[in-house]
């Protein structure tokens, strides 16, 4: 049975026209499900008992509840869900005091094959449905203390967003849908490995907006091959092309994600020909220090080495954030995610 958190707006919309109902029916039940989130039709009390039995007999509105959750010391929450077919995917909550960002997964695995991510060696399983994006929500939802609120979304779990493109486009009509969670776009950033057709659709779809990311993480075509092997399929030189002929609105800016890795990606010489790389992009630089992991076979960089090479793109006018790490003690930091159950010593239940 098809779940009814698959359903766009406009899908639900049309499908109870269809069975006759009034169009304000929709806007109802997205209220139901996503401002108050319920979690049975049943309890959509507004609706007539008729249109509850249509509901539950077209629908299912179950969710796979997170088995395994944990929380680091800085409040990280990362949890495992298994979904219905045993496959088992993890959504991180960043808590941020009085916000909190969830970082969403896309796909079971990843097909990608970037060789500092943990999720690559699981390779890839199969692709989410819209519901299995949003549920990651409603579970977030129900893991934080009553009251606190989600404010961002990241795609930038498990999984290559735009290899999955249909079903991104979906989640994400959902989550900004003004009756549903209505997230602004600008809050909400999908993350790809440079998948070129897709982001220049993205960048016309009408459909639906958010912030774009590209992990680069290389500054020439053998550099960034040597690391993320999708460059062999989509150059380093056509995906810069497709970001600077982006349609990006006034003050919007690409995000351009950086791994430093000790000895591959965090030379001074990396950091001009980033400055050079980029120049004609409307671009920033998000600078992710490596989080070492046993399954993976790089160092992290010195923090002398991550303070100049940031310096040296602000001096050069390229705006350059640092990644604080997160969720350190319970592997939910970024390229760590890997639905895989290991010991975890420094974590409390949540
Ligand atoms: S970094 Fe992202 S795109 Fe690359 S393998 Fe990991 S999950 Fe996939």
């Amino acid at each position: 049975m098809q779940s009814l958190l698959d359903q766009t707006y406009p899908q639900l919309a049309e499908t109870l026209a269809k069975e006759g109902e009034k169009s304000f029916r929709a806007s109802q039940i997205f209220n139901w499900l996503y401002q108050k989130r319920v979690a049975g039709v049943e309890e959509m009390s507004n609706l007539s008992q008729g249109l509850q039995n249509k509901l539950s007999q077209s629908f299912t509105l179950k969710r796979e509840k997170p088995q395994k959750a944990q929380q680091a010391k800085d409040g990280t929450i990362k949890f495992l869900t298994p979904l219905a077919d045993g496959l088992q995917i993890e959504t991180v909550i960043l808590r941020h005091g009085d916000h909190n960002t969830v970082c969403l997964s896309t796909q079971v695995g990843c097909g990608m094959g970037c060789r500092f991510c943990l999720t690559a060696k699981m390779g890839l399983k199969r692709d989410l449905t819209p519901g299995e994006i949003v549920a990651q929500v409603l579970n977030a939802y129900d893991l934080l203390p009553p009251g606190e609120k989600i404010r961002n979304l990241v795609y930038m779990g498990m999984g290559e967003p735009f290899h999955n493109y249909e079903r991104v486009i979906h989640s994400l009509m959902i989550f900004t849908d003004p009756q549903g969670f209505a997230f602004s776009w600008r809050r909400i950033t999908v993350s790809t490995s440079g998948l070129i057709p897709e982001i220049i659709q993205f960048g016309k779809d009408q459909r639906a907006k958010a912030n774009l990311a590209i992990s680069l993480n290389g500054v020439t075509e053998e550099a960034r091959q040597q690391i993320m092997p999708i460059t062999k399929k989509h150059s380093l030189t056509k995906l810069i092309q497709a970001c600077e002929a982006y349609p990006a609105e006034k003050r919007e800016r690409i995000t351009f994600e950086y791994v430093l890795l000790q000895g591959v990606t965090d030379s001074l010489r990396d950091a001009k020909a980033l400055v050079k790389l980029l120049s004609r992009a409307k671009a920033k630089v998000n600078l992710i220090p490596f989080n070492p992991h046993s399954g993976l076979e790089f160092a992290a960089p010195t923090p002398a080495r991550v303070k100049e090479f940031q310096e040296y793109l602000l001096n050069h006018g390229l705006p350059a954030t640092l990644r604080s790490p997160r969720g350190q003690g319970i592997s939910a930091a970024c390229g760590q995610l890997a639905a895989q159950r290991k010991k975890e010593n420094e974590t409390e239940a949540v």
